[in-house]
């Protein structure tokens, strides 16, 4: 496994490999590797020839009152996961490589971006398009793999890639949970472990979700009044949201109907950690 930490010598290698015909694919990441990442380079190497995986914490998607500073990492860990896992390539830039001094220039996906974690993180989609469109043009993949885990990002990043013209095979990868039902996240460490106890209550308000709409339930605000009565009967939990919405549109359901393809996502804080999950279902 090749590790790379500037954006010259990365361009310099994703050009050589495009011109030996070969499939390149790109797993943009945080690091602090889990199962969940892994999954996505298992799934990556299935459809392309090259897996480049990046590390990059990026300061542009964590407002200022956010774990920039305190988000988990260990470098020494992720290289040996992802060389375990067969990653050709881990690029793993500096904030100065990415954000040179004066950087000034902004990617912005409009109205996707206002509701659910937009809401509640208002600039924190501009850092992701920002940061995978730079990712995208230095790198240069035919493939990206996301995790439905981000449900709202991967649906951003596959308008971003239609309306900028990227010709990239986005492909969404499904989340992965441990043994009982807490989704997979780098910032499940953070918790302690009446937290972590706690924390199972968000997979838990979507299966009551799921259970509600499979024996007929069709009115959201019941669905989502059934919900926040269970997450709030936690005493570490208190809901950012919890909404019921077109899976591609993001546009909230009042009453649902057949055929609908609907996600139900929430966000809640659990203690101090912010934790996201989310299930998707036809009705
Ligand atoms: P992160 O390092 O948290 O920014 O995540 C990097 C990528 O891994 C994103 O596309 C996430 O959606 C994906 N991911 C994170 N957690 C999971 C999970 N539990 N299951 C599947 N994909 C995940």
């Amino acid at each position: 496994m090749r590790i790379i930490a500037t954006v010259e010598e990365m361009q310099q290698v994703a050009n050589e490999i495009r011109l030996q015909q070969k499939k390149i694919c790109i797993i943009p990441t945080m690091g602090y590797f889990h199962e969940g990442h892994l999954s996505l380079v298992r799934i990556g190497k299935q459809n392309a020839d090259i897996i480049v995986t990046t590390i990059f914490v990026n300061p542009a998607q964590f407002a200022p009152s956010e774990d920039f500073n305190n988000y988990p990492r260990n470098i020494e860990r992720d290289k040996r996961l992802a060389e375990s896992c067969g990653v050709d390539i881990l690029f793993i830039p500096s904030v100065d490589e990415i954000y040179p001094r004066d950087y000034k220039t902004f990617i912005e996906v409009e109205q996707l971006t206002e509701v659910l974690e937009g809401k509640f993180r208002s600039t924190h989609f501009r850092g992701v398009t920002t940061v995978v469109a730079k990712l995208f043009n230095i790198i240069k993949p035919h493939v990206a793999i996301f995790g439905q885990k981000d449900a709202q990002q991967a649906i951003v990043i596959k308008k971003m890639v239609r309306d900028l013209n990227y010709g990239i095979d986005i492909a969404i990868a499904p989340i992965v949970r441990e043994s009982d039902g807490l989704a997979m996240s780098s910032r499940n460490v953070y918790l302690n472990i009446t937290e972590r106890t706690e924390s199972l209550i968000l997979f838990q308000s979507l299966q009551l979700a799921k259970h509600l709409i499979e024996n007929g339930e069709r009115s959201c605000t019941k669905i989502i009044s059934e919900m926040t009565k269970l997450i709030t009967s936690k005493p570490s939990a208190k809901i950012d949201y919890i909404s019921i919405a077109d899976s591609e549109t993001l546009k909230e359901y009042l009453a649902l109907h057949s055929a609908d393809r609907v996600l139900i996502s929430l966000a809640v804080r659990i203690g101090k950690t912010r934790l996201i999950d989310n299930t998707l279902i036809t009705i």
